[in-house]
């Protein structure tokens, strides 16, 4: 079992105050808290050994190599990657998308599609939509269920041998549905299709296995893992990574310059081109060893409480209609009262200290299905507590009067 209490303690921003009141932060799906640990950690990267990586034979920058190294090494750990030069530092989730959208626009061809889902973020979505326009291929789009999941017969007759790329999400931020993505890409590999997921909403409760998934690309942020923003990672397989273009040309990334050619580096450092981001990998790394410590059989059971326990409570609200009810979902909880605003809601409850996300959580698609502009999205991590839960459910009793 968790303790809960003492976990609370490693997370500073918990024990502030919000319009006086105690802070109840959930809106996870959104950014995640930040555990002392990887605060330490970042102090520690300024304060100690602050320099540039790779290039210089000075003491410094051999130890921050070193510390920035080591995060590829626990991120290749805790995916299962094969090989550490699978695993490239990008800045998140949408610049790992744009990374393999704009590598593969030299292998598609007019004719070709790509495969999107209908649970797909808007960073899921327009990178495909880019790179259709550059190539003249098709998009097609997975349609989901009332229930808020994928329907795989849609999927089954969309797939053909024109599909050269199917792009979903492991999670779906504005639901929680969790998506049969092993099925997915066994499907589309047999027609010969790469499979880029998204697991931006599934990493901080899921530890995905991308050998035993055999995905061709697995994308992250960190600031959603307890980590820093502006850093995440793309998963690649090697034989993917090493066809596809370099993204940005600069320093790193390149073997040899001369102004007649250039020949580019080996993995990963071919997709890295610049100054990384090397606090943040760093301190991505403490953010992965702290998910570890506190193990991630136990977060997703705890979630699972907490999500099964706001699911009842909210039910009992009249009136209170909650989107995406699958039995697989991690726990993110989408809902409205009758006609009421979001927005409205959102903003009584921030009165009383509670952080959730009101809108279309850059989902719109979603909304247009349920033809809805937006819902309120509590979101829960491991810190939440069913006290916490309990204060949420009376603040929305309590809006639902003052707007009703
Ligand atoms: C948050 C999120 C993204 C975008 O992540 P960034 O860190 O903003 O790049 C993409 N997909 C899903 C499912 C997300 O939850």
């Amino acid at each position: 079992m968790l303790d809960i209490e003492r976990i609370r303690a490693d997370f500073p921003i918990l024990s502030r105050k919000v319009n006086g009141h105690p802070l109840v932060y959930f809106d996870n799906a959104a950014t995640s808290q930040t555990p002392k640990q990887v605060i330490d950690c970042i102090v520690d990267y300024y304060q100690n050994y602050n320099a540039n990586i790779h290039r210089g034979v000075h003491s410094l920058s051999q130890e921050a190599t070193e510390a920035y190294e080591d995060a590829r090494i626990a991120l290749q750990k805790f995916f299962n990657a094969g090989k550490k030069e699978e695993i490239i530092f990008t800045a998140g989730t949408t610049h790992g998308i744009n990374l393999v959208a704009s590598g593969f626009a030299s292998h598609i061809n007019e004719g070709d599609e790509i495969m999107v889902s209908a649970l797909e973020h808007h960073s899921n979505i327009v990178p495909w939509q880019m790179l259709c326009e550059k190539t003249g291929a098709k998009l097609r789009v997975i349609p989901m269920t009332e229930e808020g999941e994928l329907d795989m017969n849609g999927f089954h007759t969309l797939l053909s041998n024109k599909t050269k790329l199917v792009f979903v999400n492991h999670v779906s931020n504005a639901l929680g549905t969790i998506n049969p993505i092993k099925e997915i890409i066994e499907q589309a590999h047999k027609v010969g299709a790469a499979v880029l997921v998204d697991g931006a909403q599934a990493a901080p409760h899921i530890q995905a296995d991308v050998q035993a998934l055999d995905v061709d690309f697995y994308v992250v942020s960190a600031h959603k893992m307890y980590g820093p923003t502006g850093v995440g990672m793309l998963y690649g397989k090697e034989k993917w990574l090493n066809k596809l273009p370099p993204y940005q040309g600069g320093g790193e990334m390149i073997e040899e310059v001369t102004f007649e050619k250039t020949s580019y580096a080996g993995l990963p450092h071919k997709f890295e081109a610049g100054t990384p981001n090397i606090c943040g990998g760093i301190a991505f790394g403490c953010a992965i060893n702290y998910l570890l410590d506190l193990g991630m059989d136990k977060i997703a059971e705890y979630e699972d409480k907490l999500l099964q326990y706001a699911t009842k409570e909210l039910l009992e609200i009249d009136g209170l209609k909650i989107y995406g009810t699958s039995k697989k979902k991690t726990a993110v909880i989408s809902f409205n009262i009758e006609d009421l605003h979001p927005y409205d809601i959102g903003t009584i409850v921030d009165k009383l200290g509670i952080a959730v996300r009101t809108g279309h959580h850059c989902a719109q698609p979603i909304m247009d299905f349920y033809k809805i502009p937006g819902t309120i999205r509590a979101s829960f991590s491991f810190y939440n507590t069913k006290k916490e839960i309990d204060t949420f459910l009376n603040a929305v009793k309590r809006a639902k009067i003052m707007l009703s």
